[in-house]
């Protein structure tokens, strides 16, 4: 005999950790509290006041604050180690930083344009809550499964549990995609990331900065000490050469590639290289199983939105879940799977798509149509109304929202 879940999660990322959240915070209250089960073998503690910030952090939006929010876990997020930004400078290496486009939150009435928050407390606020709430958190790592006609039976590293529905929140390698035989399209950007902290001449003036170059992208996200947080994603070559570079070259490097924007720039923390791929599985669910955050797709970097894309699915699979339970439904149902692959698959395609066209015309495009990219910056930063519209994609708020993140 196993134990039985109604909803067992594989992965307490920061997208499976707020799934499994508002699933026990969302039925805590009803007649049958849904029972929720969470792996998660890398359980991160929160960062204890004054240690120095990491540099793996992520740009959250708006869409992301109310959803964790609702997870009841924002107040563990927010305080002294969050940055809000309020505007966004991008311009292309054919110009100067002066000439940028500008996207700034007074423009459209906004107290910010979201939060630069480390991965590591994200991750932690959100398992802290989940647990506190009541949710059952495992600290063993997934193996495999078996889909049976009434629930799923899954072998874990500490024992066997079984469930009416499992969630793949294991990553880009997600190994419960794999277990449940769905496929997924792999690209290579053939582009690295690397990732470091650093202390800028001029203060960042909370603004994330970015730059599109022909070999590459390199953004500046604020922190809250004054320090910035880049993302270089650079052709392999060109990655493979920095990561070769001491200390002082890289630095040299990177006052080439940032033209200056913010003085010049010191390293403040190691370099970390994360190779880039673009992930999409063909479907995001199947009996019995549902795939959400990085293991249902991976997107460049480039716009932040990874994050903000996995807890958009978090919230609309938590919300047909849900529902389906007031309808005493079995949450494994397809039907009701179904519903949210629809919801989802639509949206993700839209921003990957659009991520992958500026990182082909305005971070390694040359000829007319990267021509014409570049001087699209220009058009926009003259249009009120362009200008707002790429500010709700970038907020979240654009289009349909589920419950959590309105
Ligand atoms: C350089 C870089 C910068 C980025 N910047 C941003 C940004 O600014 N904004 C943004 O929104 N996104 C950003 N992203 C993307 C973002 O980091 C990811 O989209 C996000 O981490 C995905 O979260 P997740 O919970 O789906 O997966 P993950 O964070 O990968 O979490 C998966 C979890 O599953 C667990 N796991 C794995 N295998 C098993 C197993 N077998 N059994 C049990 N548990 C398992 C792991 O321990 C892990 O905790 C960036 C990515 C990169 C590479």
């Amino acid at each position: 005999m196993t134990d039985l879940f109604d909803v067992l999660i594989v992965g307490g990322g920061p997208v499976g950790a707020c799934a499994a959240t508002l699933l026990v915070r969302g039925s805590s209250n009803t007649r049958s509290p849904l029972s929720v089960c969470l792996l998660e073998p890398k359980r991160p503690q929160l960062p204890t006041a004054g240690s120095p910030l990491d540099s793996r952090v992520v740009a959250i939006s708006r869409a992301s604050e109310r959803i964790l929010n609702s997870a009841g876990a924002w107040p563990r997020v927010t305080g002294p180690r969050v940055e809000a930004y309020e505007r966004m400078r991008i311009w292309h290496e054919s110009t100067s930083s002066e000439n940028a486009l500008v996207f700034d939150a007074a423009e459209v009435g906004e107290p910010n344009l979201g939060y630069i928050v480390e991965n590591r407390l994200l991750q932690a606020a959100l398992l802290d809550e989940f647990t506190a709430a009541g949710g059952h958190l495992l600290s063993a790592d997934f193996q495999d499964l078996r889909v049976d006609a009434d629930a799923v039976v899954v072998n874990t590293s500490t024992g066997t549990f079984s469930a009416k529905l499992v969630i793949g929140a294991d990553g880009a390698k997600s190994a419960v995609r794999e277990a449940v035989g769905l496929t997924a399209s792999v690209v290579e950007f053939n582009e690295t990331a690397i990732v470091a902290t650093v202390a800028t001449e001029r203060s960042h003036q909370k603004t994330a900065w970015q730059r599109f170059m022909r070999d590459g992208t390199l953004a500046f996200l604020p922190l809250a000490d004054g320090t910035s947080s880049i993302v270089w994603s650079a052709d392999n070559n060109l990655a493979t050469r920095l990561d070769a570079l001491s200390a002082a070259e890289f630095e040299s490097e990177l006052n080439r590639a940032s033209d200056l924007a913010l003085g010049t720039t010191r390293l403040a923390s190691e370099r970390s290289t994360f190779p880039l791929k673009r992930i999409g599985a063909h479907r995001y669910v199947t009996q019995r199983c549902a795939l959400i955050g990085d293991a249902a797709h991976v997107v460049h970097p480039l716009a932040g939105q990874g994050v903000n894309l996995g807890l958009l699915d978090a919230a609309t699979l938590a919300q047909m879940i849900l529902d389906a339970r007031i309808e005493r439904e079995d949450p494994g149902a397809l039907r009701v799977l179904r519903s949210y692959e629809r919801w989802r698959k639509s949206e993700v395609a839209f921003m990957s798509t659009a991520i992958d066209a500026f990182d082909r015309f305005l971070a390694h495009g040359s000829g007319p149509v990267s021509r014409l990219a570049q001087l699209g910056l220009g058009w926009v930063n003259r249009s009120q109304e362009l200008k707002r519209m790429f500010i709700s994609r970038a907020l979240g708020v654009a289009g349909e929202l589920p419950r959590p993140a309105r």
